[in-house]
């Protein structure tokens, strides 16, 4: 087996022609791997740029050549990527938001009204973010009704807990490991709550469990953490923007009127002078049915381009738009998101996260 030293080695000679240095060198290269698929040999990698580069499909192609002579008989397959350095900004952090330290953007996705698909769209899009090669985590912030255990086949699970060095007991700097799947870390209250469990909490009380199932949450390094808020713009979402150093919002709605108001509301809270959070867009779920047997037809069920009017009279974008699909929801109930496989859906998340 081909060692990821010598891969390394080789990269060596593969040289950014802005700053004369090599990719090893710049810190560009991670998560060297040797697979075996079948009697296919694959050298895998990630080719990581700190901002967008012109140069980036130059330096990939010469990668992929050094690597491919230095090692005949192998498939390379390179996973570029652009990834901010964390070290240039510096984050005005509280003392107990120490966890997030290494965690770049913070982004909440959040729904006027229930039953909108937001659980199901954070999730696909957590996985398809870590699929595209970022670190992903996802806390589940709706502490009435969290859901992320069903969806993403963990329920049942029991988060570990971590105490840093030094801990003394009842000094309260235990953390909870999150539980990994799919490539991206899960917290949810869900996990110390038997399922069937209804959890009845007061305002006060769900904020904290709330803030205590982000903030003291060991989340380490991720390029993206997604908060599932609960539906709605109560006490809950005002005292969250206050407390967590959200970098900013993604809004999903069905295309009809009833729930767009809702939207409105949801775009409000978070442009309200007090909070002034970025929305970086809506999502538009269940936008339109196609079934299977006419794939061309598309049935607008709830009304058509509902998000895209509300997009343009808000003045944000439409990140995409999610048609009703029915291993969405199937794969919702068995606890695999759709967007493991690779497919339509898989291909609508990838839109999102690009425009993300
Ligand atoms: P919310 O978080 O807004 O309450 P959920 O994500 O829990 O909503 O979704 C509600 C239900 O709708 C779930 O059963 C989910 O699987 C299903 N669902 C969501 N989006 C779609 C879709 N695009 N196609 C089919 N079913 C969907």
């Amino acid at each position: 087996m081909t060692e990821s030293k010598q891969i390394e080695d080789v990269l060596r000679g593969v040289v950014h022609p802005a700053s004369e240095k090599n990719v090893v060198e710049l810190d560009m290269i991670e998560a060297i791997r040797c697979e075996e698929d079948g009697d296919v040999h694959k050298i895998k990698f990630k080719l990581v740029f700190p901002r967008p580069d012109a140069l980036a499909s130059s330096i990939k192609a010469a990668c992929k050549k050094a690597v491919e002579d230095a090692f005949p008989g192998y498939t390379v397959e390179i996973m570029e990527l652009v990834r901010e350095k964390r070290a240039h900004k510096a984050k005005k952090l509280e003392v107990d938001q120490i966890q997030l330290e290494n965690v770049d953007k913070i982004i909440a996705v959040a729904s006027g009204k229930g039953g909108v698909g937001k659980s199901t769209v954070a999730v696909n899009l957590a996985v398809t973010l870590a699929k595209m090669g970022y670190k992903v985590g996802l806390a589940d912030a709706d502490v009435y009704g969290p859901s992320i255990p069903k969806m993403t086949g963990t329920e049942g699970e029991t988060p570990q807990v971590y105490l840093p060095e030094g801990y003394k007991e009842g000094d309260n700097t235990e953390l909870i490991i999150p539980i990994e799947k799919y490539g991206v870390k899960w917290m949810s209250i869900g996990y110390f709550a038997a399922p069937e469990q209804a959890l009845i909490w007061r305002g006060p009380m769900a904020c904290n469990a709330l803030k205590q199932m982000i903030l003291q949450v060991k989340w380490d390094e991720l390029d993206y953490l997604l908060l599932d808020l609960p539906p709605g713009t109560g006490d809950i979402h005002i005292s969250l923007v206050h407390d967590i150093p959200l970098t900013g919002a993604i809004v999903v709605s069905t295309p009809q009127a009833v729930a767009l108001s809702d939207v409105e509301k949801g775009i409000n809270l978070f442009r309200n002078p007090n909070i002034n959070k970025p929305i970086y867009g809506l999502v538009e779920n269940m936008a339109w049915f196609t079934p299977e047997e006419l794939p061309e037809n598309r049935y607008y069920i709830f009304g058509k381009d509902g998000c895209r009017k509300m997009a343009e009279k808000y003045n944000v974008p439409l990140l995409g738009q999610i048609p009703i699909v029915q291993s969405i929801r199937e794969c919702g109930d068995n606890g695999e998101p759709s967007a493991v496989r690779p497919g339509p859906v898989f291909d609508a998340f990838v839109k999102i996260a690009e425009q993300l």
